[in-house]
């Protein structure tokens, strides 16, 4: 063990707007040995998720700061290297919240460090369609979307991790999928790939007439993950009735003051006649989390639901990939390959 070293990226200074390479700092140390209870831990995969972002302010929010010089929070899936903990043995493979790192040492709890079942899907799929952001789609589009047949759902960011999703599981549900994406080659995807009924392309320019004219119904579920622009398009279609989940509001992250945010909650909130809406975390459904991830392992073994993964080799990449991240480079679920098992 001697011989292993962590790279690890830590939060060097908070960003003023979007983040820039120099607000992170990485450095490279030796491996902490497990002592009795706890487990050394190897990176395998990192995600890359957009409320990173909120970690790294120190303004008020439902999760605590990135303090300065620490580690970048985040999920990862990682190899068991030495267990002191008759839980596991060396060699699973479990998620855990180690964050931009390639190895740490934890308590062995396994209400915090959960093992993967391999066989409902590849494990980089626990971060993702079969993790985190595959429970925010499923709870936040079907607990508080409450889709019914025929009813036309709203998402963008549909080609990433969350939209994805959304669109299809509304898809499941028998109701009309659309779709906003920025750029053709998603465009073509969400609508070729992952067979949505129309998708509009944020960047061509006239995203308020195209979503009027993929809308003829009027909207009754709007999934909200951007806000901005395309909230200001959804508005003047939503039907009375209409249901909207706020599960993010992406646009607005790297803007420099808390007064320059425009929150869906206020724009939803101020209208005539408001859609019902809330924002939600998918931790509100943690008893459910096992049934529902089944549900979705066994609708992608029968091809109802596909996914997309955006991999960037090597834990040093993280921060530009991040970045990249926040201004819709990724195509896919953002992943950071940080090593193969041993
Ligand atoms: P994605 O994989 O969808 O990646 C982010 C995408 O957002 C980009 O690819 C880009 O897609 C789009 N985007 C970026 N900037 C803008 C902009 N200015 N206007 C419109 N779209 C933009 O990310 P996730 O699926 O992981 O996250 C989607 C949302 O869900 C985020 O708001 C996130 O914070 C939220 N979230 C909330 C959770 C909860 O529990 N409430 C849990 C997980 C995620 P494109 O180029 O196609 O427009």
């Amino acid at each position: 063990m001697a011989d292993r070293q962590n790279t690890r990226v830590l939060l060097d200074k908070r960003p003023h707007g979007e983040p820039m390479d120099d607000d992170f700092k990485i450095e490279t140390v030796p491996v902490t040995e497990p002592g009795e209870g706890e487990l050394l831990l190897k990176t395998l995969w990192l995600s890359l998720d957009p409320y990173m972002r909120g970690r790294m302010n120190d303004r008020k929010s439902y999760a605590p700061p990135v303090e300065l010089g620490a580690v970048m929070v985040g999920e990862t899936v990682c190899q068991v290297v030495v267990s002191k903990s008759d839980d596991f043995t060396a060699g699973d493979i479990v998620v855990a919240q180690v964050g931009w790192q390639s190895y740490a040492t934890m308590a062995a709890d396994p209400a915090v460090v959960r093992k993967v079942d391999p066989a409902l899907g590849p494990i980089s799929t626990a971060l993702h369609v079969l993790g985190m952001t595959g429970r925010t789609a499923y709870f936040g589009l079907l607990r508080i979307g409450e889709p019914k047949p025929g009813e036309t759902v709203v998402v963008a960011a549909a080609s990433g991790a969350v939209g994805s999703i959304v669109g299809q599981v509304a898809k499941i549900k028998g109701c009309r999928a659309v779709g906003i994406a920025g750029g053709k080659e998603k465009c073509d995807y969400v609508l070729n790939e992952l067979g949505f009924d129309a998708v509009i392309d944020r960047k061509a320019g006239n995203m308020a007439a195209d979503l009027k004219a993929a809308c003829p119904d009027g909207i009754d579920v709007y999934f909200e993950n951007v806000g901005g622009e395309v909230l200001q398009a959804v508005v003047p279609l939503l039907n009375s009735g209409a249901r909207a989940p706020i599960c993010g509001y992406i646009s607005q992250y790297n803007k420099k003051t808390v007064a320059d945010v425009e929150s869906p909650l206020d724009v939803l909130g101020s209208l005539p006649n408001p859609p019902v809406h809330r924002f939600f975390l998918q931790f509100e459904w943690i008893a459910e989390f096992k049934q529902a991830m089944l549900e979705m392992s066994g609708w992608i073994k029968e091809g109802k639901i596909k996914y997309r993964e955006s991999v960037v080799e090597g834990i040093e990449n993280a921060p530009a990939t991040f970045r990249g991240l926040l201004q819709g480079r990724n195509f896919g679920k953002q992943l950071i390959k940080v090593a193969n098992p041993d």
